[in-house]
């Protein structure tokens, strides 16, 4: 249930910003940082709508103000003024959900809803698992309009419950949240103790837990990467690594694959995976497959791996985000080179290496070259098949909003 927060204030903050950033919002970016603002008319609360003018007091753009970040100002609208109201609210909704009208018809019941900046909602995310939509806020300036967004969401997308989630940061500082909790926001019919919902994506079945998982249960973006492994899995012994809940392991299941390993630092995760499996048995490449899971950090178990001669013909590595901040990249991209030679080392000559980035700092181009500076390094050499990004459902609104990339590489 929604606890009382005190509505934005009526009276908008005025904003003048540098020159910098004026061109930037002219752009249409997203984003208004703090150093950028040369003048504030009163201070403001988070949720609060600011205007951003120019140096001639022309309209740049208005958006959701938090005091409490750097990210002052996150754009809802620019170039000329709106209301900002429930009707505003449900146009963007229904403006996203329209981008994902066809993929039902894909089987897929778990999609990304609302990408944040990317559909004009900056801060707020949305995700789809069948008839549960969970909520996730990044920032607290959402927590005022939570009362509108939710009749927005509900008109557009009927559900039978909305789950509220909180990034880390907003938990951490619990005393702005006015007594909002994560869990069940509206609805019934979710046990909160479990937290488990399932969904579909392509046909195959999965559970997600929205409470405790990462991002809300899953990680959507990687679905149309998933699809592509589970083509090109036929007969072959793969190795899943940072598997989380065998998402890709299942896919090559379903394609073929003789035998997959998952591997994961996470026990729940890896617990999950095998529950995944067992979901899916009635599709007879999944009863054939042989899935084996191990608990164990990554870069261990490779190496190990290859110090007892197992060799792969598909090698799938997914690792989390390395660089959160500019000063993690450098750090970022040896991980990314050691992990490379690691992978390489359990990868048969002509084997497929299928290695993702999910760092927004750290560039697609960077990336690419690392990795295949790393694997001639390795004596390893890459041969380029293909580079790809996130699903659909992850449309790229601004460049920041580009931040999975993924490497299809045959082995030397
Ligand atoms: N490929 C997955 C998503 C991977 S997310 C999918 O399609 O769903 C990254 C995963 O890496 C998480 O499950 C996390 O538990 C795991 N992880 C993080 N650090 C790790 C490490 N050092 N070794 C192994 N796994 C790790």
């Amino acid at each position: 249930m929604l606890p009382q927060i005190p509505p934005p204030a009526d009276r908008r903050i005025a904003l003048r910003v540098t020159p910098e950033a004026q061109h930037a919002l002219r752009q249409g970016h997203p984003w208004l940082f703090d150093q950028a603002i040369v003048h504030q008319s009163h201070a403001g609360a988070a949720g609060d709508l600011a205007v951003v003018f120019d140096d001639r007091r022309r309209f740049l753009a208005i958006g959701l103000y938090d005091p409490t970040s750097p990210l002052r100002v996150r754009i809802l609208q620019h170039g000329h003024p709106a209301a900002i109201d429930e009707a505003w609210l449900h146009a963007r909704i229904a403006a996203a959900a329209a981008l994902r009208a066809d993929l039902p018809a894909t089987g897929t019941t778990g999609y990304r809803l609302i990408h944040g900046e990317n559909d004009g909602l900056p801060g707020l995310v949305v995700d789809r698992y069948e008839d549960t939509l969970v909520v996730k806020l990044y920032t607290a300036a959402w927590l005022p309009w939570l009362s509108r967004v939710l009749p927005a969401l509900t008109a557009v997308q009927p559900c039978a419950r909305v789950v509220l989630r909180l990034s880390r940061k907003l938990l951490d500082r619990d005393e702005g949240l006015c007594g909002l909790r994560e869990g069940l926001l509206t609805g019934a019919g979710f046990d909160a103790a479990a937290g488990l919902v399932q969904f579909s994506e392509h046909g195959l079945r999965f559970e997600a837990d929205v409470l405790r998982g990462q991002k809300t249960g899953f990680f959507l973006d990687q679905r149309e990467n998933r699809a592509r492994v589970e083509r090109l899995a036929r007969g072959k012994r793969v190795l899943n690594v940072f598997a989380y809940t065998g998402g890709f392991s299942l896919y090559a299941a379903r394609g073929g694959a003789r035998e997959i390993l998952s591997v994961d630092l996470s026990a729940p995760a890896l617990d999950a995976a095998r529950r995944n499996f067992d979901l899916n048995r009635r599709a007879a490449a999944v009863a054939a497959a042989r899935h084996l899971t191990q608990v164990a950090d990554a870069f261990d178990a490779l190496a190990a791996l290859r110090e007892r001669g197992e060799r792969y013909d598909l090698v799938i590595v997914d690792p989390p985000a390395f660089a959160k901040r500019a000063a993690e990249v450098d750090a970022a991209l040896r991980a990314y080179a050691r992990l490379t030679a690691l992978a390489l080392g359990v990868t048969r000559p002509g084997g497929l290496l299928v290695s993702a980035s999910c760092s927004s700092r750290v560039d697609a181009e960077l990336f690419f070259t690392t990795v295949k500076r790393a694997a001639e390094a390795a004596g390893r050499p890459l041969y380029e098949r293909e580079r790809t990004g996130h699903a659909s459902d992850h449309p790229i609104g601004f460049p920041e909003g580009a931040y999975l990339k993924c490497l299809y590489a045959v082995a030397g």
